[in-house]
């Protein structure tokens, strides 16, 4: 009898980090790891052995790909906390600094290119149709990794979709690469010279305020676009929620790989949680995996490697993906052709 989680509330299905929630919800369940936790023949026997294995990636993926991960050392914008500002509340206080920290993602993730740890995923979901991976990243870097969209969920929407403020408007853009997405957004499609800093980072630059009127607007009701993706507070979308509820419920995950997150902020870090069965191995790879707090969440049958994803996940995968061709994908049909739909 697999033992699960009971579904997650729907008051729990909003953005949300929840490290006290998270730490109380699991103090009970806490189990020392085994001997051979981060014991990599022992991780590839229980690689072999499985059948469905559920991904959940953070920003830590795309680190090597030159985007910063806005928790930690990197979580400032300006002198602001990156999460206050992926608000509802904070464009509404101020859309035009809002829409300049997202223009700015957008010019950074145009300019950056998958990494090792995108393409091993890639070939992890073409040799393994048991394979689901759920992405908190909004980079668009696994799709440009031609990982095929049945077997990705982007939780957090992307960067490149673009949609009205106005709830009772359908207005949407999909895929819109444009840089800078609207003349007003300029500053942050800006290259500054290396030994520069970039205006939009140097906190020493003031901004001026942008008017609403200045940024882009819905051609259909005039109310101001936004990024379609999920700010905290904001719930996920449902029906993707859903497919992901019916995937884990269909049959037992064998494996869950944890990767480059620290898996606090909800629903997607619940999911850890409600995929794992009696039989189920747990594999956290990031460079903080043997951290106290990690450790303590560990169960018997769990893994965990200290490193970056990029490096990790093709040594980790090489029984089912094998070894990468010299430039660096694993087969002859992966890309990084830009932005190929979302
Ligand atoms: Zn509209």
């Amino acid at each position: 009898m697999v033992t699960r989680l009971r579904k997650i509330s729907h008051t729990s299905q909003f953005r949300q980090c929840f490290d006290s929630i998270l730490c109380k919800k699991y103090s009970t369940l806490t189990v020392a790891p085994g001997k051979d936790y981060k014991n990599l023949a022992a991780f590839h026997k229980k690689l072999t052995g499985s059948k469905r294995i559920l991904a959940l990636c953070g920003a830590g993926l795309s680190a090597s790909s030159g985007l910063p991960t806005f928790r930690g050392a990197g979580g400032l914008w300006r002198t602001r906390n990156a999460t206050e500002i992926a608000t509802p509340e904070a464009f509404e206080t101020d859309p035009g600094l809002v829409w300049l920290f997202y223009a700015y993602r957008r010019h950074m993730a145009l300019k950056a290119t998958p990494n090792l740890g995108h393409f091993a995923l890639t070939a992890l979901a073409e040799n393994l149709p048991g394979f689901l991976c759920l992405t908190q990243n909004v980079d668009n870097l696994s799709i440009r990794a031609a990982h095929p969209p049945s077997q990705l969920r982007p939780l957090h929407g992307s960067l490149f979709n673009i949609k009205c403020s106005n709830p009772h408007c359908s207005y949407t853009e999909k895929n819109n690469t444009s840089d800078p997405l609207h003349p007003s957004l300029a500053l942050a499609a800006l290259d500054p010279a290396e030994d520069e800093p970039h205006p939009l980072l140097d906190p020493s630059h003031a901004l001026e305020h942008m008017p609403a009127a200045d940024l882009p607007a819905c051609p259909e009701c005039k109310a101001l676009l936004r990024p379609d993706v999920v700010w905290y507070g904001e719930p996920l979308d449902e029906d993707m929620l859903t497919s992901v509820d019916e995937w884990i419920d269909d049959a037992q995950v064998d494996l869950v790989l944890v990767i480059g997150t620290s898996a606090v902020v909800w629903p997607a870090a619940g999911y850890i949680e409600r995929a794992r069965g009696r039989k189920t191995s747990v594999v956290t790879i990031n460079p903080e995996a043997e951290k106290p707090d990690n450790l303590r969440k560990m169960r018997k049958r769990d893994f965990a490697f200290v490193g970056d994803a990029a490096v990790l996940l093709p040594q980790l995968l090489e029984p089912i993906i094998g070894k990468p061709g010299k430039n660096g994908t694993y087969k002859s049909k992966l890309t990084s052709t830009p932005n190929v739909g979302c």
